[in-house]
């Protein structure tokens, strides 16, 4: 019997935040349409819901470039210019998200993340999209015109154009593994190898299980065995078994990641306490013994970090009858230049993005179509832009998403 198969003008393959915006732009460019999503999950958009602590951090009011990396920041910058923050604002408007401000960075007003699919998945409902859903492509054959999508369970999705929105390499577990980098690959495209980031560091610090768990306000910074600072970064930390994590070090973790893969040594230097100047802090400590030490810096660091810091204090300078000059100006040292060397990151199971992917280069920048695959477009973190904390990995799925769904729309014309 003949294999009979659905042939559509377009097939998105990934329902995430860029292929749901792919989705819904190419249906509003161009109402006849035949528009089939084909997702993995059980649901669109599952990744939106463990964003932002689960508030789904969306976007920022900051959009300067600097918060975005890529090998062709210049290129990145022409797809967020052709849906910027304004247009992003106006198309969650219209979707009916209420937003909240928090210092620049956007969430939902009701704090619940889990709205944005939702609204997402009734727009598309309305659009009158396809939607095929807990289907796994496993295959992608380009024919001579359009492509053929296999699923795990055989069925055969024909297709005059293709957006490929299946994500990065980050947090497999929510349906992104870079199953089609080795496509592209066999396709013309050269991958730049996918690293992830936003994630936590591992550390070299003796005894490093007596702090974990601990948390700190403070301030960091990441430099390389020449003492040049990598990035410095203030904000919450927190104390791990295998070494540091919390939102500043999510930030830094791009810079770690990439001179650690090129087997350069890097190292933190911490500030407990930033804001006390070195030559002020200690100077009435002068004369305490160990368990007065220790209850005194207990007012300033967790306990935990304060008992760690007087550990360190001993061996280098012997027991603490009473604190004398020498042994307080190595404790300032040891709170304002705290050295812990990073000795390793975590795995794409952890991370919160990918860097690297396809080249901006090997794209039409104007279309988002590949430059080697005829009728094939790449949105969202399956290109090489990856973005900071804060609603850029997002923004960059909807600026990215926006511009291959306008533009294999509007092809049909
Ligand atoms: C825990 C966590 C928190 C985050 N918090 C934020 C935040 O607050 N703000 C922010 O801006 N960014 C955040 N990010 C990053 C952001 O979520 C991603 O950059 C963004 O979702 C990427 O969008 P995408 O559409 O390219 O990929 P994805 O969202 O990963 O979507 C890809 C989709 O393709 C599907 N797919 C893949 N392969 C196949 C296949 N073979 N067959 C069928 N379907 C397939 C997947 O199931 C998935 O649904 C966070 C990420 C994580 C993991």
């Amino acid at each position: 019997m003949e294999n009979k198969s659905l042939v559509y003008d377009l097939i998105i393959l990934g329902g995430g935040a860029a292929g749901m915006m792919a989705a819904l732009t190419a249906a509003a460019e161009n109402k006849e349409l035949n528009i089939l999503i084909i997702e993995k999950n059980e649901s669109l958009g599952r990744k939106l819901l463990a964003t932002g602590n689960g508030r789904c951090n969306f976007s920022n009011m900051d959009q300067s470039l600097d918060h975005y990396r890529s090998t062709k920041p210049e290129l990145a910058q022409r797809v967020l210019s052709a849906f910027d923050l304004e247009a992003t604002l106006k198309f969650f408007d219209s979707l009916g998200l209420q937003i909240r401000n928090e210092e620049g960075r956007l969430y939902p007003r009701s704090n619940e993340g889990k709205i944005v699919p939702r609204l997402f998945a009734e727009a598309i409902r309305k659009a009158g999209i396809a939607l095929k859903l807990q289907t796994n492509i496993v295959r992608i054959e380009k024919q001579k015109r359009g492509f053929e999508l296999f699923s795990s369970e055989a069925e055969c999705f024909k297709t005059k154009k293709l957006i490929l929105t299946p994500g990065g390499k980050a947090t497999p577990v929510l349906g992104s593994d870079g199953y089609f980098f080795p496509w592209l690959k066999a396709n013309g495209h050269k991958i730049i190898e996918p690293e992830p980031v936003l994630l936590p560091l591992k550390l070299n610090l003796p005894r490093l299980k007596r702090l974990s768990g601990t948390r700190f306000s403070g301030w960091a910074q990441l430099k390389n065995a020449q003492d040049r600072v990598l990035k410095d970064v203030q904000g919450e930390f927190l104390f791990t078994n295998y070494g540091i994590s919390g939102i500043p070090i999510l930030e830094i973790s791009r810079f770690a990641v990439q001179a650690l893969s090129q087997n350069q040594n890097v190292y933190l230097l911490i500030d407990f306490l930033p804001e006390y100047r070195p030559e002020k802090i200690g100077e009435n400590w002068l004369g305490l013994n160990q368990e007065e030490l220790v209850l005194t810096l207990s007012g300033f660091v967790h306990s935990k970090i304060a008992e760690y810091l007087m550990q360190m204090l001993i061996e280098s300078k012997g027991p603490i009858a009473k604190l004398n000059r020498e042994q307080k100006e190595y404790l300032t040292e040891l709170i304002h230049e705290f050295k812990a060397e990073v000795r390793g990151y975590l795995t794409f199971k952890e991370a919160q993005s990918t860097m690297g992917g396809v080249r901006l280069s090997e794209v039409k920048i104007n279309s988002l179509e590949s430059k080697y695959i005829q009728d094939c477009f790449l949105a969202g973190e399956v290109l090489d832009v990856d973005g900071n904390c804060g609603g850029y990995n997002l923004q960059w799925a909807w600026s990215s998403g926006f511009l291959a769904g306008k533009s294999a729309a509007s092809d049909f014309k």
